[in-house]
This record gives structure tokens, sequence and C-alpha cells, in this order.
């Protein structure tokens, strides 16, 4: 297939749609994945992505009457699975502040989906079981230092650790391990933490995946100084338990899979800064009151919400999500040196 230059694939027409042929973007991408945040709202201030001075007592979240219903996610979940994607993830904010969120996840099995979840952990302990019971099969949790001090600190509101690690354990007897646990790790923060993480969860079935932090949002102070390249975080667990590469579990993973030469299991690496995959990404986002992105880095979301309460039938919604991935040509982490100062949306928003 002949290299047509970046600027004029965005300029070129689209041709015409074959609405019986999987959408494909301006680079070629399917769409394989959908990430729902089901609330903009969280019980953590973690620095990184919710720092406290900005998201106070006065910020201004959606308010209830804003967020899709059940029964709409539910809807445009069902057109999004006719249009391919085969994982949906829920998340938020924190998705288990969201109410009777078993409920829903009970609607979204019943789809012909992996249905998955991206949690702090907090509310875990109380929560696996129920989700289990309606139908959740796998659950991500994020989880950035071992030791309590640090903890507290990058969480910010001074929740203890072993709470979180009481989650992580619920999660597996209620059956949704292995349990992928996610560290962002921020230079002279938590990298101390990189060994207590990786020795803790040695040994057992769960994945233990350090992100490396991004300038997602407008308000958390990034710098390119506080990112630690995944390289690193190799080089410093296989210095004391030498690591073996593994490949892809499919193609278009994130994370780069590693396991420990002496088989006590998996670890892996995100690496979003010092290895951008754009090409790759296969995911559409839909806010908590239904707007789609196909960007973590995105300045503005298309309004599907206009559509599912003016009325409009599933054909409108599947012809409105085709054409916002048809158009898209979007590949941030690959131009972040020339574009990171403008807005964008926020992490807590969008889920990730
Ligand atoms: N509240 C849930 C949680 O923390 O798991 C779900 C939403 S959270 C926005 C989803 C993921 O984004 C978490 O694993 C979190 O660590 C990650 N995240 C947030 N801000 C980030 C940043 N600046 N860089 C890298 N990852 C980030
Ligand atoms: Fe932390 Fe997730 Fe809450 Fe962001 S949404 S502050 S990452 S717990
Ligand atoms: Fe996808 Fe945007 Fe991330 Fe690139 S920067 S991988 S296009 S979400």
């Amino acid at each position: 297939m002949p290299i047509i230059p970046i600027a004029a694939q965005r300029t070129a027409p689209l041709p015409p749609d074959d609405p019986n042929t999987q959408a494909r973007d301006r680079l070629g991408r399917a769409m394989h994945d959908l990430r729902i945040s089901v609330t903009d709202r969280c019980n953590f201030r973690c620095t990184y992505c919710m720092p406290k001075d900005v998201f106070d007592r006065e910020h201004a979240f959606l308010p209830r009457a804003q967020l899709l219903d059940f029964e709409e996610i539910t809807r445009v979940a069902r057109v999004f699975v006719a249009e391919g994607v085969r994982k949906i993830r829920i998340t938020g904010g924190e998705p288990l502040l969201r109410k009777q969120l078993e409920r829903l996840i009970d609607q979204l099995a019943r789809l012909d989906v992996e249905i998955t979840l991206t949690t702090n952990g907090a509310l875990l302990a109380q929560k696996a079981r129920s989700l289990a019971d309606a139908g959740l099969k796998r659950v991500t949790v994020s989880l950035d230092a071992l030791d309590d001090a640090v903890f507290r600190r990058m969480n910010d509101v001074d929740f203890p650790v072993e709470r979180v690690l009481a989650g992580i354990d619920a999660a597996a007897s209620a059956g949704l391990g292995p349990i992928k646990v996610n560290c962002v790790v921020k230079r002279g923060t938590n990298d101390g933490q990189i060994l207590p993480l990786a020795q803790h969860f040695r040994g057992t079935p769960h994945i233990l995946r350090f992100i490396e932090f991004m300038d997602v949002g407008s308000h958390n102070g990034w710098k390119l100084d506080e990112v630690l390249p995944s390289r690193e975080v190799i080089s410093a667990i296989s210095a004391q338990f030498p690591l073996l590469p593994l490949d892809a579990n499919y193609l278009g993973e994130v994370a780069e899979r590693w396991r420990y030469a002496d088989g006590q299991g998996e670890i892996g690496v995100i690496s979003s800064v010092s290895q951008a995959f754009c090409r790759d990404c296969t995911r559409m986002r839909i806010s908590p009151e239904g707007r789609l992105f196909t960007c973590l880095f995105a300045d503005h979301g298309h309004d599907l919400r206009a559509t599912l309460r003016g009325g409009g039938d599933d054909a409108a919604l599947r012809k409105e999500i085709r054409a916002v991935w048809r158009a898209r040509d979007d590949r941030y982490s690959e131009l972040r040196s020339e574009e990171t100062r403008r807005a964008k949306v926020e992490m807590s928003y969008i889920g990730g």
C-alpha cells in the first residue's frame, strides 16, 4: 500500500462509507474497544490526575441529569458491539461511585462482548462479589505504592493502602482475577516503589503494569523530567529478578509483556510517552454525558446524547459513530513535542 503523507490524509475527502464493512479511520485503524466513563467524580485526588487545588469544592462536576442513564449506555453499547467492538471497559472518575453500577454490568453482560472495569480499589472489598455476580469478568486496580505513606500522599485523601490490597484479594476471591494492577510512575515520587510492588505481586497470578506519567488534561503539572521511561523500570526489576520478553497477546496490545525468568509470573509496561503506540490505537471513548472521543488528548468530543435524547434511532447512532471514527486522524503521542500546550480533556472525565 502506498504511504500517504499525514497532511494529505487529513485533507483528503473521505471515500464513501460502506456500512457492510468495519469502519476504518484515516490512518487505517479499526475500532475494537470502547471505554465508557460513568462518572467524572472520584473519592481520590491523585496528584497526577485530579489535583486537589483544581478539583475542590468549587469544581463543577456534571449534574446527575446530564449523565447517560444505564438504558442509554446499554443502547449505545449495543450499537458499538454491532460495529465490531469486542471489549468494553467501564471507567471514570471512580466507576464504583456510580450508584447501582451492578445493574449496568448486568445489562452489558448480556451483549456478546468482554466487560472489564478499572477502579482505584477503594470500594472493591465491599463490591467485588456483587460485581462478579452481575457478570463482570475482570478488573484492573490502580495502585501506585505499597508503602502506606507514599500511597496516602499520592491519592491525597489519606486513603490507606491496606484497603486497596484487601480489595484486590476480594476481587480475586470473587473470580475477577487474574487482576491487572496499574501503577503510574512519577520520577522522584514513587519510583522507589517499583521493586516493593514487583516483589509483592511476584508469585501471584496478578499482572503488575507500570504506566509512564502522561500529560493528560491541563492541570496535572506534567513535566517530562518526571516521566520514568519504561526501559528504566525493566532494568531496575531485571537487576533483582531477571526478566524475559513475552509476545503480545494480540495485535495492538498497548502493554509490553515481560515474565520472570524463574517462572514467578508476568509484568507489563505501558510506554505511552517514550514509545507512542498511536498506530495501533483502536479505542473509542464515551464520556459520562455521552460525548465521543477518539483520543485521550482531544479537546472536544462529539455529542451523541443529542441524538439519543432527540429521538434518533439505532441507525442514526450507528451513522454518527461511524462518521466520528472514519474522520479521526489523531495520533497525539506521536506528535507530543509539537502539541503539549493546548487545553485537553481531563483524565478523570474520560477515564483513560
Ligand atoms: N479511578 C479509576 C482508577 O484510578 O483506576 C479509573 C479512572 S483513572 C482516570 C484510569 C487510569 O488512568 C488509572 O489507572 C490511572 O492511574 C490512570 N491515570 C490517570 N492520570 C494519569 C496520568 N497523568 N498518566 C498516566 N496514567 C494516568
Ligand atoms: Fe486517581 Fe482514578 Fe480518581 Fe484519577 S480518577 S484521581 S486516577 S482514582
Ligand atoms: Fe490513541 Fe491518542 Fe493515545 Fe495516540 S495519543 S494512542 S491516538 S489515545
